[in-house]
């Protein structure tokens, strides 16, 4: 059993011309061709050094550009256009993903805070807690995804020294949707910060500022770029945290590869239109999979068997191309290798929301703290990209054909 998509549900959260459609806005937003000699794309500045036109210039704190590490036009016309598509009172565009996650609590921590972090954490931020916070006297609570806003009071109660609450929603690898409306509630009633790592919905299918999240990490790396080709990381933050962020990263002058802004800019023109095929193609896959007698469990949040499948009907409006299945559990590693390196169109490789069609094995039973990952068989991770479906599940089924020969 699974859900239709829901179609025409996409909403912008706080459009900035709330007259205007997000298709529209992601269309006209971050660019201004009278600026640009007529020109429809912002050009890419390079530069380290601004000039001032005269002494009081020079003087004055309040430029929007004043040296090259505190930003440009390609730089700033990216964070205003997915304020604008966030609505976040402000973005910082990051170097990567993991940066924008590592600078997101490093704005929100102090020493001898502790921070809630989901589980199922996207294994380098669960790396950056334990391998660097851990060190400068901030510790982490790993705590169940699928947990209550109930639970989460307990464990506020618990360790009444934490000041931010991460949340990852599905979780890598494994897809668990989390309570983000209820958890960010009980949050907020302790004054503790609420963060997210929105990277598989994207702000299209899941709105975070308006479902509760102070702040908002996005890698751009995935479906922003959608071709590959691209790192970078996206931090939006509501009016409560946004001056704390911005700064943070005043301080750490860290300043993302102006062809990287460029580049995100072209892939928001697409972004809508992309993320809508890949939900078509993620559900057919899904379905595809659910039908197949050698997988048990199909983990996508628009699939039944996904847990918090319920919560994702009533938060998300829209799902991607990202998923994992689980397989009977009589199939091996061995076998799994031998159907992986079956494939002629899936392609081994760590990232995703890009053009082409990708496979992995996690074993996501290793790393966990919290909780423990027993879904009765093994877990390969699929993306589905967009190569004609017919060939895709021409090469899935080869693929169990070799699974089930050995
Ligand atoms: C890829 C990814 C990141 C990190 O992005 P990079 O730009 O590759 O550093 C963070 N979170 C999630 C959920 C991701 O999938």
């Amino acid at each position: 059993m699974s859900e239709q998509p829901q179609q025409d549900a996409i909403q912008p959260a706080q459009p900035q011309q709330p007259q205007l459609s997000v298709e529209t806005m992601m269309n006209r937003l971050g660019r201004c061709a009278a600026e640009q000699s007529g020109f429809i794309n912002c050009p890419i500045y390079r530069g380290s050094t601004n000039l001032f036109d005269n002494f009081a210039a020079s003087t004055m704190k309040g430029a929007e550009f004043r040296y090259g590490t505190f930003g440009n036009p390609t730089r700033a016309n990216l964070e205003k256009a997915w304020t604008a598509l966030t609505g976040g009172a402000g973005t910082l565009a990051l170097s990567s993903g993991a940066q924008a996650v590592a600078y997101a609590l490093m704005a929100v921590l102090n020493a001898g805070d502790n921070v809630l972090m989901t589980d199922t954490a996207y294994l380098p931020t669960r790396k950056f807690c334990d391998g660097f916070l851990s060190k400068k006297g901030i510790s982490t609570v790993y705590y169940d995804p699928c947990i209550t806003p109930e639970d989460l009071r307990e464990l506020l109660r618990k360790y009444p020294n934490t000041t931010a609450l991460f949340m990852e929603s599905p979780g890598s690898q494994t897809f668990e949707v989390q309570d983000v409306p209820g958890l960010c509630a009980v949050a907020h009633e302790f004054n503790v910060a609420t963060l997210i790592d929105n990277t598989w919905a994207t702000p299209l299918f899941f709105d975070a500022h308006a479902k509760g999240c102070d702040i908002s990490i996005e890698a751009g790396t995935k479906y922003l770029s959608g071709h590959s080709d691209l790192i970078m990381g996206l931090i939006s933050a509501n009016a409560t945290w946004f001056p704390t962020i911005k700064e943070t990263l005043m301080l750490f002058q860290s300043t993302p590869g102006d062809e990287s802004c460029f580049l995100a800019l072209r892939g928001l023109r697409t972004m809508y239109l992309r993320v809508r095929e890949a939900e078509r193609r993620g559900l057919e896959m899904a379905r595809f999979m659910e039908s197949r007698p050698e997988v048990l469990k199909v983990l996508h949040p628009a699939m039944s068997d996904c847990p918090g499948h319920e919560i994702w009907k009533r938060d998300f409006t829209g799902s991607t191309a990202v998923f994992s299945v689980i397989l009977l559990p009589k199939y091996t590693l061995k076998d799994v290798e031998h159907m992986l390196d079956s494939y002629k169109i899936f392609q081994m490789g760590f990232s995703w929301g890009g053009f082409e069609s990708l496979v992995m094995y996690y074993d996501c039973t290793s790393y966990r703290t919290a909780t423990a990952f027993a879904p009765g068989g093994l877990l390969v991770r699929y993306q589905i990209g967009l190569e004609n479906m017919e060939d895709l599940k021409d090469d899935l089924s080869q693929g169990f054909d070799h699974l089930r020969s050995e």
